[in-house]
């Protein structure tokens, strides 16, 4: 099986020059850990920009709560969330995720993260429409639980750079750098946010090398 260059990857240094170019990006925004785990489904094939303007209609329906979006009715929920994109899947997938959460801890954010992250993980998996990437990102963000988000932009950077190869499977990149980097919260959501910084400003399909701060790291 194709997995990672024999090199120990150099995730360190990568990180201080990501770090010394972006600064603190503060990344996920989000009032709440209900408000970031919604950003969480939504965001999903859709621009962040797109997420603002439903999470924006929900707030001022005063929604944005596991007991708001239980209750609402399905056609309602999609016009609100209708610029997300996707609204009826992503509609779904709301409704899938806080009746889980009604169900299994009766709406509380507190209990469902007291649980065992690792064990909680497996469990969100098996909510509908809830895949490892929002998965992760609802434990780090949300419940900041030490767990890295890897995402394409994290995967299209490290093939890049030769760190993993093409086929390398979203646990064993997540593997990588949580075997080689300190299991800290802080840490995990600000390499996350650099990367995806990285690859929208400088990694993108045509790759803008030059400036990048990565231009140097083999
Ligand atoms: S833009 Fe170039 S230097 Fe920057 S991360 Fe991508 S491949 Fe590396």
């Amino acid at each position: 099986m194709c997995l990672y260059v024999s090199k120990v990857p150099n995730l360190f240094p990568l990180y201080e020059s990501l770090n010394a170019h972006f600064g603190d990006l503060h990344w996920w925004p989000g009032e709440s850990p209900f408000e970031v785990i919604v950003g969480a489904i939504l965001t999903q094939n859709t621009a962040w920009r797109n997420v603002e303007i439903a999470i924006k209609k929900l707030k001022a329906k005063g929604l944005l709560h596991p007991e708001g979006l239980l209750t609402i009715r399905d056609d309602v929920l999609e016009e609100l969330i209708r610029s997300s994109g996707y609204y009826r899947v992503k509609t779904r997938r709301l409704k899938s995720f806080v009746l889980y959460l009604h169900e299994e801890y009766d709406g509380s954010l507190e209990r469902m993260f007291l649980e065992d992250f690792r064990h909680l993980r497996e469990k969100l998996l098996r909510v509908k429409g809830v895949g490892e990437e929002t998965a992760d990102s609802i434990l780090l963000y949300a419940g900041e639980k030490p767990i890295f988000v890897v995402d394409a932009y994290t995967r299209r950077i490290l093939q890049r750079h030769g760190i993993i190869c093409e086929d390398a499977s979203y646990g064993e990149i997540q593997k990588l750098f949580m075997t080689h980097l300190p299991h800290s919260v802080p840490l995990y959501k600000q390499y996350h946010a650099l990367l995806v910084n990285t690859g929208k400003t400088f990694c993108t399909k045509t790759p803008r090398c030059g400036g990048c701060p990565l231009n140097k790291e083999g």
